[in-house]
C-alpha cells in the first residue's frame, strides 16, 4: 500500500496492508496479553506509561517530520501535536493509582465500587490529527489495564507504526498494544464485530460512526464516538472586533479545515459586518500557505486530490466567494483559504461538514438570532463566543447545545479538560479525568457483615 505526501503527491512509504486475518491475530494477541497486563501493578502500569511518554519526547523530532510529511500539516503543528501526546500519557499515567471507588452505606455489611477495564478496546483513528487522536485513546484505555488493537486511517498510517514501535522500546509487553493498517471498510468492520473486543473508540465522520453504532449494536457493544462538526464562532458588535477577526483563520484554516473543531460558520451580528470582513481580509491575506517543512508556514495542502474535488464543490452553485487567500501551484494537494459571504443559514454551506478551508460568513440580527442559527444543525461539538459582556458569554454559552465553547478565544482541546460532541457529533468523552469512565466497567461488591 503506497503512502503518499500531500504536499508533493509522491511516494512517502510503502506499507503492508493488513486483511481481515491479520485483523483477527492482532485481536487474539491483545486477548492474550490481557490478563497479565490486567494484572501489573497500577504503579508499574503508571511507570510504564512514563517511559512510553520519555520515548515519545526523546523520538519526538522524527515523529513531528512524519506527521507533517504524512497529513501535510505545518511542522510547527505538527511539533506542538507530538508534545500534546506526551502530556496526554504523561497525564494518564496517573491513572492506574487514582481509579478510585467508593463505599456506600447498606444495611448487613460493606458496599463498594470497583473500576474494571473492559478487555480488548478497538481504536479507530482518521487522518487528520493521526498521532495526537491516537494518545487521547491509548492513554486512558492502557492506563485502565486494557489491551489494544490501533486501526490507523489507510492514508496516515506513519506515526502509529513508530509509537507501535516506542512502545515496546518504553517496556510496555508485546501484544498489549496493536496496530493493523488497513481499509475501513474491512478490516475496521471487522474489528468492529469482532466477538473479542470489548469497545471500539472512534472517531471519524458522522456517517461511519453511525455505522459503526449499528454495528456495534449487535453485540452491545461499548463504543464512544467522536463525529463530524459545524462549530459556529459568533462574534457580538461589542466584541474586540479586531482581535475576534485575526482569530477566525487560525480557527477555521488550521490544518487546512480538516479539523473536527473548524469553525467554520462565522456568525457576525449585522452591525458590525463590514468591519469585520475588513479585518478578516487582512488576517487572510497575511495567512501562509505552503510547504508544510517550512517553520514559517501556517496551512499545507488538503490530504488527496479526492479530498480537494469534494471540497471544490462548495463553490459551485452561485457561491459567493469574498475572500481568497494564496495557495502554491504544481504538485501538491492546494486549496486557498476561502470566505463565503454572505451566507444564509439553510445554504449548504452553512450547513455541512466542508472538512477544508473555506468559511460560511452568516449575518445575525440579535443574541436570540444568534443561538437559534448556531443550534440550528445536526452537530454540536465546539464553538467561540466573542463579547465584552460577561453576562451574554455565559448566557450564550449554556444556550448552545455544544460539547465545548470558548469565550474570547478559539481553542478547543486541552488535555486535563473534557472533549466530546452533542447531538451528530458524538458519544462520550475525550480527554480530562471523565475519558476514564469510558475505559473501565463500574462493578459493585457487597461483603456480608453478619
Ligand atoms: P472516516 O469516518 O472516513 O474514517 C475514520 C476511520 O474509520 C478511518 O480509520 C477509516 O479507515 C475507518 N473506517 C471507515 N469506514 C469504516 C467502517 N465501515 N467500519 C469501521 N471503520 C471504518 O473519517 P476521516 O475522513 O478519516 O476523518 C474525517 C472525519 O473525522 C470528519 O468528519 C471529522 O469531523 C471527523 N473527526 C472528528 C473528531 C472529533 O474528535 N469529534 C476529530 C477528528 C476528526
Amino acid at each position: 500500500m503506497r503512502v503518499i505526501e500531500p504536499a508533493t503527491e509522491k511516494v512517502l512509504a510503502e506499507v503492508a496492508e493488513a486483511s481481515v486475518e491479520d485483523a483477527d491475530r492482532a485481536v487474539a494477541r491483545a486477548k492474550a496479553a490481557y490478563p497479565a497486563w490486567r494484572a501489573v501493578s497500577p504503579g508499574d502500569r503508571a511507570k510504564l506509561l512514563r517511559r512510553f511518554a520519555n520515548a515519545v519526547a526523546d523520538d519526538a523530532g522524527k515523529l513531528a517530520e512524519l506527521e507533517a510529511r504524512n497529513v501535510g500539516k505545518p511542522i510547527s503543528d505538527a511539533r506542538g501535536e507530538v508534545g500534546m501526546v506526551v502530556d496526554v500519557f504523561n497525564y494518564y499515567a496517573g491513572a492506574p493509582e487514582r481509579l478510585l471507588g467508593n463505599t456506600i452505606p447498606v444495611a448487613g455489611g460493606v458496599d463498594m465500587t470497583f473500576r474494571e477495564p473492559l478487555g480488548v478496546v478497538a481504536l479507530i483513528v482518521p487522518w487528520n490529527f493521526p498521532i495526537a487522536i491516537t494518545s487521547w485513546k491509548l492513554g486512558p484505555a492502557l492506563a485502565a489495564g486494557n489491551t489494544v488493537v490501533l486501526k490507523p486511517a489507510a492514508l496516515t498510517p506513519m506515526t502509529a507504526l513508530e509509537l507501535e514501535r516506542l512502545a515496546l522500546l518504553a517496556g510496555i509487553p508485546e501484544g498489549v498494544f496493536n496496530i493493523v493498517v488497513g481499509a475501513g471498510r474491512t478490516v475496521g468492520e471487522r474489528l468492529v464485530q469482532h466477538p473479542d473486543v470489548a469497545k471500539v473508540a472512534f472517531t471519524g465522520s458522522t456517517e461511519v460512526g453511525r455505522r459503526i453504532g449499528a454495528l456495534a449494536a449487535d453485540s452491545i457493544k461499548r463504543v464512544t464516538l467522536e463525529l463530524g462538526g459545524k462549530s459556529a464562532n459568533i462574534v457580538f458588535a461589542d466584541a474586540d472586533i479586531d482581535r475576534a477577526a485575526a482569530s477566525a483563520p487560525g480557527a477555521v484554516f488550521g490544518n487546512a479545515g480538516q479539523d473536527c473543531c473548524a469553525r467554520s460558520r462565522i456568525l457576525v451580528e449585522r452591525s458590525v459586518v463590514e468591519r469585520f470582513m475588513q479585518a478578516l481580509e487582512i488576517a487572510i491575506k497575511k495567512l501562509r500557505v505552503g510547504d508544510p517543512m517550512d517553520e514559517k508556514t501556517e496551512m499545507g495542502p488538503l490530504i488527496s486530490a479526492d479530498h480537494r474535488s469534494k471540497v471544490a464543490t462548495y463553490l459551485e452553485d452561485g457561491a459567493k466567494v469574498a475572500i481568497r487567500g494564496s495557495a502554491p501551484s504544481g504538485a501538491g494537494f492546494w486549496f486557498p483559504p476561502t470566505v463565503l459571504s454572505p451566507v444564509g443559514p439553510t445554504d449548504r454551506a452553512a450547513r455541512e461538514e466542508i472538512f477544508g478551508p473555506i468559511v460560511a460568513v452568516i449575518p445575525f440580527s440579535d443574541e436570540a438570532d444568534a443561538i437559534r442559527i448556531a443550534n440550528d444543525t445536526v452537530y454540536g461539538l465546539s464553538g467561540s463566543i466573542w463579547t465584552n459582556n460577561a453576562g451574554r458569554a455565559m448566557r450564550v454559552a449554556r444556550a448552545l447545545e455544544t460539547g465545548t465553547i470558548s469565550i474570547n478565544s478559539n481553542t478547543s482541546v486541552r488535555v486535563t479538560t473534557p472533549f466530546g460532541g452533542f447531538k451528530q457529533s458524538g458519544i462520550g468523552r475525550e480527554l480530562g479525568p471523565n475519558a476514564l469512565d469510558h475505559y473501565t466497567e463500574l462493578k459493585n461488591v457487597f461483603l456480608s457483615t453478619t
